[in-house]
């Protein structure tokens, strides 16, 4: 696939799990890629591993819930690339806690993380991306994004926010030549999904095959997502001409076979 040859991505959160699949399926598709995270190891070794693999790319330690970071981040990645043209706003953490265990301050981090960050990377890249009148977004939401569940109310209020943002963005873009989308993946296997599940086991005592049986129930999926499976649809998301979409959420939630 050599559809992006051209053009310049930037990825947050871009160090490992779907963020670090979404800079290999960008590159692969022959974009420049930036991967950026607030872990700088983890990025210096994805974008080395991409260069190896005879792709152009770069590494840029950014956390996204610091507007002068990310400043800098859109200014650095500018420089080195071009121009950006593509945005994958993917920086995201979460936790569970039930409503009266969570502190203001962790309520604070999953919101900041996840919706201010995907704001504040938005807005760098905005002003540049409508002189052009080209640009892509695309936002990693979730089906947090979509729906509720129990003892997740910080991030399924800001994966709401950012299905939100999303809406109001596409809007906003109407005529721009940019688009913004975003996918809503259900459970996905990476370092993030094994951290809820040893956080499951911790609080009940299960052994890892149940834990992560009943975060699959739950969540009504046979399966995990494959991080290279979300890395696709983002892809499709920066297509490049007349039918590209515009204020999509595309939902994956591993009801195809693989
Ligand atoms: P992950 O924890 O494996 O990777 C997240 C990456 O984001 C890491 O590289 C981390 O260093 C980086 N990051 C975290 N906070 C940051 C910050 N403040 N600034 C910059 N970088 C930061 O997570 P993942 O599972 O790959 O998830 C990626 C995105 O997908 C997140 O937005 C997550 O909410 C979303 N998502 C994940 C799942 C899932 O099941 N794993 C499902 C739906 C949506």
């Amino acid at each position: 696939m050599s559809g992006l040859v051209g053009y310049n991505a930037v990825i947050t959160g871009g160090g490992r799990g779907i963020g670090a699949a979404a800079a290999l399926a960008l590159a692969e598709a022959g974009a420049k890629v930036s991967v950026a995270s607030r872990n700088e190891a983890q990025v210096v070794q994805v974008a080395a591993q991409l260069r190896e693999n005879g792709h152009e790319a770069f590494a840029f330690r950014c956390d996204v819930t610091d507007p002068h970071q990310v400043r800098d981040l859109a200014m650095s990645a500018s420089e080195a690339m071009g121009r950006i043209d593509i945005l994958v706003n993917n920086a995201g953490t979460a936790t569970s806690n039930r409503i009266s265990r969570i502190s203001h301050a962790e309520w604070q981090h999953i919101m900041d993380v996840n919706a201010t960050g995907t704001f504040l990377c938005t807005q760098a890249v905005w002003n540049g991306m409508s002189e052009r009148r080209w640009g892509r977004v695309v936002n990693v939401a979730s089906t947090a994004g979509l729906s509720g569940g129990k003892y997740i109310s910080a991030y399924t209020a800001a994966k709401h926010a950012v299905v939100g943002f999303t809406r109001a963005m596409a809007e906003e873009a109407v005529g721009s030549g940019i688009t913004v989308n975003a996918v809503c993946p259900g459970y996905v296997d990476t370092p993030l999904t094994d951290e809820t599940i040893a956080r499951i086991m911790h609080h009940t005592g299960s052994s890892r095959e149940d834990a992560l049986s009943s975060v699959l129930e739950q969540a009504g999926q046979p399966r995990l997502i494959r991080a290279g499976e979300v890395a696709q649809a983002i892809v499709g998301l920066c297509h490049v001409g007349a039918h590209a979409p515009n204020g999509e959420l595309v939902l994956l939630d591993a009801s195809e076979p693989e």
